[in-house]
Order: structure tokens, then sequence, then C-alpha cells
């Protein structure tokens, strides 16, 4: 497989032909074309094998078709930790540079106040570690109600870090009709009673 036989907006092939890549990765090659078809995606995937682009190229193409900076997020990445978030808000600048998609990382460990303004100025994508999500939403400063696709990335930390509530209460204040990709490298129990709940008739990769 080729990239440009996947599919992808041509902002997007060209941003990926400038990072340097050639051919892509065993999950890219499997889980884009059923992304950009709507279906959820369950990947059980380590960190390496090139997760965060099967996710981002996708969900880009699907929200470049649409309408940017949108008054509402139409997209959220959920991480569970804040290096892991600023590393795929990295990734998403290297892949969106072309498109005029905007995003806000909203992380622990600094002040609100940018982080509100990005918000109210609107952006397409948030990407988040839980808790700090649940505190914007909680201050009355966020709406999930128009997010159209959402990522959870490394179910498994999430697992081992406590934050299955959270998931599952942030899962709930988002529309039902969203579309959803799913990243664990295990697949416990827990883990996978999450995905039974709340993904519908995903396409499961094993990489
Ligand atoms: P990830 O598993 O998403 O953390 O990605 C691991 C590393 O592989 C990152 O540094 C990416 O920039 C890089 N990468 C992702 N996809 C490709 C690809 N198709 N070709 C070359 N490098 C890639």
């Amino acid at each position: 497989t080729k990239f440009s036989d996947l599919a992808l907006d041509p902002r997007v092939l060209q941003a990926v032909a400038e990072a340097g890549y050639e051919t892509p990765t065993p999950i890219q090659a499997q889980a884009i074309p059923p992304a950009l078809e709507g279906r959820d995606v369950l990947g059980i995937a380590q960190t390496g094998t090139g997760k965060t682009a099967s996710f981002s190229l996708p969900m880009i193409t699907l929200l470049g078709q649409g309408r940017a900076r949108a008054r509402m997020p139409r997209s959220l990445v959920l991480c569970p930790t804040r290096e892991l978030a600023a590393q795929v808000a990295e990734n998403f600048d290297t892949y969106a540079k072309h498109t005029k998609l905007t995003k806000a990382l909203l992380i622990g460990g600094v002040a609100f106040g940018e982080q509100d303004k990005l918000i109210d100025r609107g952006v397409d994508v948030l990407i988040a570690t839980p808790g700090r999500l649940l505190d914007h939403f909680e201050r009355g400063k966020l709406l999930l109600t128009g997010v159209q696709i959402m990522v959870v990335d490394e179910a498994d930390r999430m697992l081992d870090m406590g934050f299955i509530p959270d998931i599952e209460r942030i899962f709930n204040l988002t529309p039902f009709t969203r579309q959803t990709f799913f990243f664990s490298a295990t697949m416990a129990p827990e883990i996978e009673r999450i995905t039974k709940t709340f993904l519908s008739n995903p396409v499961k990769i094993e990489v």
C-alpha cells in the first residue's frame, strides 16, 4: 500500500510526504480505509507502530471536509499523560499544516487562561488529558455535543492510572452518533467492557 492509495485529503498527503514518510505502517494501512468510511476502529497496538498517524490522518481528512474553526470542537483526542498529549498535538500540527484546522491542547500543570482563550475562539480539535478536560467542562467552558470524532489513545495506561470512570463520563458527554477510534496495547477485561459499551461494530486491528 502507498499513502496515495488511501483516499486521504491531498493536503494531508502533502504533509506526510514532507514529513518524509514513504509507506504506511501496518496499522496505518489497516486502520485508515475503514476510518475514512466512517467505521469505528479498535486498534491493539503499542507505541512506535505509527498509531498516532493512523487516527490523525483520517481525522484531519474527515474534518477537512467540513467547515474549519467551528464554534464547538468537532473532534476530541484523549491521552493518559501530558507528555503524550503534547506529542499528539505536535503530530497533529505536522499533519494538518496545510489545512486551516485549529486545535487546543488541554493539559494540567498550566493556567486555565490560555486554554480558555483558545476554546472561546473556537477550535476544531481538542487534545486533552481526561482530568483537565473534565475541569474545563465543570467550569462551564466546554460543550462536547458537537464532537463527531473521539479518539482514546493508550487506554491500557488510562486503566493503570484510574481514568476509566473519567473516560466513561466523557464518552457520555459526546453524541451517540460520534465515530470512535480506540487504541490500547492490551485488552484487559475492563478495557474490553468499555469497547463493548461505547464502540459500534468496530473494525478490530491487531499489530
Ligand atoms: P507512534 O507510534 O504514533 O508514536 O509513531 C512512532 C514514530 O514513527 C513517530 O516518530 C512518527 O513520526 C513515525 N512514523 C509514523 N508513521 C510513519 C511512516 N508511515 N513512515 C515513517 N515514519 C512514521
